[in-house]
């Protein structure tokens, strides 16, 4: 299971696909992959190896964007299925978030947000993040604040990537007892579970810690606490023969 993210001038697509070819090697079940369009997120995402979601893309192509994020699944809750793997969506196609990890409280999650009339299409414990952050974002529209309220109650293990149409320019992560690590280029900035995804571009790296949350710009990095306090970073290379 992997995560990518990308903020930059190449084709989000590629990059992240690159970095999802790289991630491989951690075993998964299921592949997805999105991109900003306009005021949605558009997406693609397959059962199965690479090579399912590589065939879809080619049947279906999606557009230029240079925002995107990508996944592979280790089904956790719910079969590796197409619905089940991420991204997952929010009710207009605004949001999408790609998760590594087990959100331990969505039960409870879910049926505050059933009760509110909001429709799952998947069984995975992941989508009620996505909702969450959905129904913020009607009171708010920074995602970094809306990650950092609903990553307050969250429970569990999380890697979380989202995107956010209506904020085109930002990746924001965050994470609690599960890796990300942040990639830093020139006029571009990537996010990772580990420096694989993005060790093509850059071995400028930032590992983040316990309960952070960071936004990527092509130009700016900001990691905060999940109270949104600015949090110290401390930069590295990576040593890696590729
Ligand atoms: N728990 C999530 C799911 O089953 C994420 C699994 C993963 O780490 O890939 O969809």
């Amino acid at each position: 299971c992997g995560i990518v993210g990308y903020v930059g001038h190449r084709q989000a697509l590629d990059v992240v696909m690159g970095g999802l070819r790289r991630l491989e090697y951690r075993g998964y079940d299921s592949t997805g992959v999105g991109v900003v369009d306009g005021e949605r997120i558009a997406w693609a995402k397959k059962a199965g190896k690479l090579a399912n979601l590589d065939a879809e893309l080619e049947e279906h192509e999606l557009p230029a964007s240079t925002t995107g994020i990508g996944h592979t699944r280790w089904a956790t809750h719910g079969g590796p299925t197409d619905a089940n793997a991420h991204p997952h969506l929010a009710p207009d196609e605004r949001v999408a978030v790609v998760h590594n990890g087990i959100i331990e409280n969505f039960m409870e999650l879910r049926s505050e947000l059933e009760d509110e009339g909001y429709e799952f299409a998947s069984e995975t414990d992941t989508e009620v993040v996505v909702h969450l952050v959905h129904r913020e974002l009607q009171q708010q529209d920074d995602l970094s604040e809306a990650v950092r309220a609903v990553c307050r109650r969250l429970e569990g293990a999380f890697t979380l990537v989202f995107s956010d149409a209506l904020n085109p320019d930002v990746v924001v992560g965050a994470r609690r007892n599960s890796p990300l690590v942040v990639g830093r280029g020139e006029g571009e900035n990537f996010l990772g579970s580990d420096v694989a995804a993005f060790i093509d571009y850059t071995a400028q790296a930032i590992e983040l810690g316990q309960d952070q949350v960071v936004t990527i710009t092509k130009d700016a990095i900001e990691v905060t606490d999940f109270d949104g306090n600015t949090a110290p970073t401390t930069e590295y290379t990576v040593d890696w023969d590729v």
